[in-house]
């Protein structure tokens, strides 16, 4: 099976290693640069970025993590993973750094205190069967993508209708929302296929030609 690590400085880390293990993925936690070496995929949970930015910046994590995922380790971010995936953000304490994998600009808290927490039903490219139910939790937007960005799903309806909440570029894919804590698999079931797919090709290219 794949190895799919999920970033374990803070968060809700058990949630994304119950649901990859039931998609048959091996899901180990990572809390030190030598434990990403042997994933071939890692989760971003969700949580406080700046929370865990501050933890990654202090066990030395914070480099490897964005060598890792800027030199092509499939990655999955749900909510503030997905704010440290991105490039940019608004609404960020000044300087908080970030791995800078995904070409968007993300606003952190961007539903408004009227709005902390909620459910809604998102339709997303790509993920058969329907739309799902989205948890959000103080969650962040996308409030802008860049050309390689594909856009897999937006709010229907509300003040926040339109807003980019689900995206994909190359390998990495992110949610503002909480896949995780719903039950529905459909997302981490994309994710792992993802992973699959990543790991297939990176043994091809690692067999020598005529090899059998
Ligand atoms: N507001 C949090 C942040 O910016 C994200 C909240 C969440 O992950 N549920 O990190």
């Amino acid at each position: 099976p794949v190895r799919i690590g999920v970033l374990a400085l803070q968060g809700d880390v058990r949630e994304h290693l119950a649901v990859l293990t039931a998609l048959g993925a091996e899901a180990v936690p990572v809390r030190r640069p030598e434990e990403l070496a042997g994933v071939d995929g890692l989760v971003l949970p969700g949580g406080e970025s700046t929370t865990m930015t501050k933890l990654a910046v202090r066990t030395g994590l914070l480099g490897p993590l964005r060598e890792a995922v800027r030199g092509g380790l499939p990655a999955y971010g749900t909510c503030a993973g997905l704010v440290l995936l991105a490039e940019r953000l608004l609404d960020a304490p000044p300087g908080q750094p970030t791995l800078g994998a995904l070409d968007v600009t993300v606003r952190r808290n961007a539903f408004g205190r009227q709005a902390e927490s909620f459910e809604s039903r998102i339709e997303l490219a790509g993920v058969p069967g329907g739309p799902l139910s989205a948890v959000f939790i103080r969650a962040p937007w996308v409030e802008e993508a860049g050309p390689d960005v594909e856009v897999l799903g937006r709010v229907v309806g509300g003040p926040a209708d339109g807003r980019i909440v689900a995206v994909r570029q190359g390998d990495v894919v992110a949610t503002s929302f909480h896949p995780e804590l719903t039950g529905d698999t459909r997302v981490h079931a994309l994710f792992v296929d993802v992973v699959r797919q990543a790991a297939a090709v990176g043994r091809a290219v690692a067999v020598p030609s005529g090899a059998g």
